[in-house]
């Protein structure tokens, strides 16, 4: 299949795909207990968790089944949330910082579950990093691994010493400590979100593909209409990420698209990559514009770095995206690129999740700001458990309040821009 056919970008993980199926587009009307909007992890899961409990699901995805982020995505799964769980407890207090960081272990778990349940073929490891580019952060790493060993009995991490960051990863870049997380996994993204689509129609659910939603009715029962279908239901799932736009211009506001890109390297020779990722993990820094990295099974430097605010990609991408590789292990100077690609993230003022319910019978989550692995997952089982009448677990994260981006929903750029170059200043200094 070209990706012209299949209509994802060109990327590592489309070549490395198990199985791209043709999905047919919705030509008909037909009903549902519940249509699930969007084809990431988000709908995968409400979709495959809903049918489990005998729900009639419909999932219309508007290109192919993990085109979005969810199919391009860097495949690191971390712990906790966006926010270190200082500023979590700072923000919301211990006892709510206490049952999202529960939460966000029940992230872990159901990637996990989910991938054992259903024999998804999509490369799991465990091992996370999180690395230092200053020494002087290294106290806040070390006493973030100790409050997570202590108060949240997370002994799954641990603090690494500056020298041994140096030795598992050879990089000139990093001038400072970190902590290794073996709670923490990394895995292949599109394999992911296509393992879950097996199960989900293997559940029963009717997956469409190519059927964008136009839009939908805010009636007891929506019309849930695309171009060439509609689908009567009883319930409907905003699942569409940074790709909402005008669907439902009440939420919009709360989230905005960022653009971030990745590339393959040739793959390296056993010795090259155990010197520059001995131990196989999945690792990032902790700069605002984040750098990220792991090794695909074939042993290729998967490098993710560089993101823009524009609704295009940066035409040469794999020199766009090399330059900062190269910062971070110039002794690949010589290493051929073989992908590049970019994807869209959405995230919200406060980088935590967005989910909740609209009227009675509409559910949404977005806004995973960069940490949607998990949490995508989570919040597509967080709603559908919602539906099924238990709303314990989005009553938790609907006590996080998400702000509005300032200018609502067209004129929220300008400041969120000047923002953003704020902060890539920073990180340079
Ligand atoms: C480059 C990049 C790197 C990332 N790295 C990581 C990482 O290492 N770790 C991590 O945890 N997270 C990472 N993320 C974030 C993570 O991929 C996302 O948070 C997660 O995939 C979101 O899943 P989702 O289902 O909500 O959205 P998506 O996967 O974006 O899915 C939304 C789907 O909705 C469909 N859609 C939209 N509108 C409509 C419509 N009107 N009708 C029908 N369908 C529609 C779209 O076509 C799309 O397929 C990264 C993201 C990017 C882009």
């Amino acid at each position: 299949m070209t990706t012209a056919e299949s209509n994802y970008p060109d990327s590592y993980y489309l070549h490395t795909a198990n199985s791209i199926k043709h999905r047919s587009q919705l030509t008909e009307s037909i009903d549902a207990d519940v249509c699930i909007i969007g084809g990431g992890y988000t709908g995968l899961l409400a979709a495959l968790t809903l049918s489990e409990k005998n729900y009639r699901v419909v999932l219309l995805e508007a290109n192919k089944i993990g085109w979005g982020a969810s199919g391009r995505n860097g495949g690191q799964v971390g712990s906790g949330h966006n926010k270190k769980i200082d500023q979590l407890e700072k923000d919301y207090g211990k006892s709510l910082a206490r049952e999202l960081w529960n939460l966000s272990e029940y992230a872990k778990k159901i990637v996990k579950d989910r991938i054992i349940d259903h024999q998804i073929n999509c490369d799991l490891r465990h091992g996370n990093m999180t690395i230092s580019n200053d020494p002087k952060d290294d106290v806040e790493h070390s006493h973030y691994v100790e409050k997570l060993n202590k108060d949240y009995d997370y002994d799954s991490i641990r603090y690494v010493d500056q020298e041994e960051v140096y030795d598992i990863f050879h990089s000139p870049f990093f001038k400072g400590g970190g902590s290794l997380d073996v709670g923490g996994m990394h895995l292949h993204p599109l394999n992911y979100a296509l393992g879950l689509a097996d199960a989900a129609e293997r559940q029963g659910v009717k997956i469409y593909e190519n059927s964008r939603v136009l839009d939908y009715s805010k009636d007891a029962t929506s019309d849930v209409t695309t171009d060439h279908g509609k689908v009567r239901a009883k319930m409907v799932v905003l699942a569409c990420n940074a790709y909402l736009d005008k669907l439902e211009k009440r939420i919009a506001g709360k989230i905005m698209p960022i653009n971030n890109f990745i590339l393959a390297t040739e793959p390296l020779e056993e010795s090259e990559a155990r010197y520059i990722n001995r131990d196989n993990v999945c690792a990032h820094d902790n700069k605002f514009h984040v750098h990220y990295f792991r090794m695909s099974e074939d042993n290729r430097l998967l490098f993710g770095g560089g993101e823009n605010y524009s609704t295009k990609f940066p035409k040469d991408l794999k020199s766009y995206v090399r330059k900062t590789m190269l910062d971070v292990f110039p002794n690949l100077k010589k290493t051929k690129i073989d992908y590049a690609w970019g994807g869209t993230i959405a995230v919200t003022a406060n980088r935590m999740p967005h989910l909740g319910r609209l009227d009675s019978n509409v559910y949404f989550a977005h806004g995973f700001s960069g940490h949607g692995i998990a949490m995508a997952s989570l919040a597509g089982t967080v709603l559908a458990e919602a539906i099924d009448g238990s709303t314990g677990r989005l009553d938790v994260f609907n006590k996080v309040k998400i702000p509005t981006f300032p200018g609502g929903t067209f004129l929220r750029w300008p400041g969120f821009y000047l923002g953003m170059i704020y902060y890539s200043i920073k990180d340079r200094l």
